[in-house]
C-alpha cells in the first residue's frame, strides 16, 4: 500500500503507524501520546487533517466541537477527577510539533516539565 500523506496523524488514522487508541468515533480519534508529559496524556484529533486548531475551527467549527466533546468523554473515562489541562498549541512557536490539529489532554500527576507542582 503507497503511503497517502506525509502527515503523522492522518498515517494514525489510516493504521500505517501504530497507536494506542482510547476512543474513536466516525470522525474522531484519541490515542496515548508517545511522551506522556502527565499520567494520563491523551490526544484527540479529527480524523480528516487541519494543519492546526485554529484552521479547524474556521474550516469546521462543529468537528471542533466533536473534538472537545471527545476529551470530555476521554476525562471521565480515564478517572481525571481532580481537573486537568486541555492544550492545543498553534504553531512552532507555541510548541506545535505534529501539523494535524490535536488536543492534549492531561491529567492526574503531571510531569516536573509541565510547570505544574
Ligand atoms: P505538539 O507539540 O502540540 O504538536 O504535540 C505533538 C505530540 O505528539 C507530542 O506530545 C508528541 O509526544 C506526540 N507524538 C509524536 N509522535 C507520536 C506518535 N507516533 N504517537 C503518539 N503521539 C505522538
Ligand atoms: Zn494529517
Amino acid at each position: 500500500m503507497p503511503t497517502v500523506t506525509d502527515c503523522l496523524f492522518c498515517r494514525i488514522v489510516v493504521g500505517e503507524i501504530p497507536a494506542t487508541v482510547v476512543h474513536e468515533t466516525d470522525t474522531t480519534l484519541a490515542f496515548r501520546d508517545i511522551a506522556p508529559k502527565a499520567d494520563t496524556h491523551v490526544l484527540v484529533i479529527p480524523k480528516a487533517h487541519h494543519d492546526d486548531a485554529l484552521a479547524l475551527g474556521e474550516a469546521d467549527p462543529a468537528l471542533a466541537a466533536e473534538v472537545l466533546a471527545v476529551a470530555a468523554v476521554v476525562a471521565k473515562a480515564e478517572g481525571v477527577t481532580g481537573g486537568c489541562r486541555l492544550v492545543f498549541n498553534v504553531g512552532s512557536a507555541w510548541g506545535q510539533t505534529v501539523f494535524h490539529a490535536h488536543l492534549h489532554v492531561l491529567g492526574g500527576r503531571p510531569t516536573p516539565a509541565m510547570g505544574v507542582e
